[in-house]
């Protein structure tokens, strides 16, 4: 099931449930072990350069890509340069505008249009800079194009669910190399939110509280599973992750909408994300990873019992056939020992 990382012979492995979603995950390696092995190999990656002028999403190239939706910029006119963040339909979209939204029967089967959105959020006009390799400020830009798009979304017409979210390097399923994350708007809700909202609201129905602040609450009280704290937020190894480094970033104050953020909250982000980014570049050699923002749906007005947060996934094992055939994943590095590693852990230099 992995690449770079072999279990221990003699590790007891253990079952642990997620909280929220109590999906059993297995814990299957032990403490003792470096970083170092875990670590994508030096020389897997290769040097990118400043500017390509071949790439769609690098400065002078705006007339390559369909029409911007919003940007952040410092001057210049639409689709020009002079330009932060800039926020374009994808070309290649998963989910199309056009469409209706009747659903079908196809025999037994259920189907309907693929309707929706897909948009890319060009994070920096430097073709070769991750997230955490950014200034704060322009960590803060990216943050605030996101906000900007839900809140399109929630105000206008009804997409059941927006989800954020980014690929970074090979193993993360990234096609183009400029810094990017992706936006898809759909008309149904996926799985994993709807089991989410389902435990958060079970939880507040029997203990008359939110799961995301129990957790928080008893992360800060062990301090086991914390990586960094900050006013607004707590960036956390996930107890039952299911990758090794799983790491989620909460925020205090509750919230069910990323949206909802003000503007103090969101230059905190900026901090936090930057800074367990650059934690685990620096941890696992620059390893490819994805994240999701996870926030309620606009189309549910009803929502109480949620908590938006990030889910941060480094890619450094490959799934195998039991995570696809049973859902339970392995996770080779134990959370704790995680913690320990990220908490210690400094963004590359260089
Ligand atoms: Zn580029
Ligand atoms: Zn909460
Ligand atoms: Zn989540």
């Amino acid at each position: 099931m992995s690449v770079h990382v072999r279990r221990d012979a003699d590790f007891q492995p253990e079952l642990r449930k997620n909280l929220v979603t109590r999906e059993w995950v297995v814990i299957a390696r032990g403490r003792g072990k470096r970083p170092s092995d875990f670590a994508v190999p030096t020389g897997e990656q290769e040097p990118v350069p400043e500017h390509d002028s071949k790439c769609p999403f690098c400065t002078g190239n705006e007339k390559n890509t369909p029409p911007e939706v919003f940007a952040v910029r410092d001057g210049g006119g639409a689709n020009s340069g002079g330009w932060t963040v800039r926020v374009v339909p994808n070309k290649f979209a998963a989910l199309r505008r056009e469409g209706s939204d009747q659903v079908r029967q196809v025999g037994l089967h259920t189907a309907r249009d693929g309707h929706g959105a897909h948009e890319v959020i060009i994070e920096s006009p430097a073709h070769n800079l991750d997230l955490w390799e950014m200034t704060e400020g322009q960590v803060e830009s990216v943050i605030e194009a996101c906000q900007q798009r839900f809140l399109a979304y929630e105000s206008g017409e009804i997409l059941h669910y927006v989800l954020v979210f980014r690929n970074h390097g090979a193993r993360a399923g990234t096609s183009l190399e400029h810094p990017h994350s992706q936006l898809i708007a759909a008309p149904v809700m996926p799985r994993q939110l709807q089991v989410e909202m389902q435990g958060a609201a079970a939880y507040w129905e029997y203990l008359g509280k939110c799961v995301y602040c129990a957790l928080i609450e008893d992360e800060l009280r062990s301090g086991e599973r914390i990586v960094l704290e900050t006013r607004h937020f707590i960036g956390v190894t996930a107890f039952a992750g299911r990758y090794p480094f799983e790491t989620w970033i909460l925020p205090k104050r509750r919230a069910i909408r990323f949206a909802a953020m003000s503007e103090e909250e969101a230059a905190d982000l900026a901090r936090v994300l930057k800074d367990t980014l650059g934690r685990l570049a620096g941890c696992l050699n620059r390893p490819s990873y994805n994240y999701a923002i996870h926030t309620a749906p606009a189309a549910e007005h009803n929502v109480r019992a949620y908590h938006w947060h990030m889910e941060i996934f480094p890619r450094i094992t490959t799934l195998g056939g039991f995570e696809l055939g049973s859902d339970i994943y392995i996770n080779v590095v134990a959370p704790e020992e995680a913690a320990v590693f990220l908490r210690e852990a400094k963004a590359p230099v260089g």
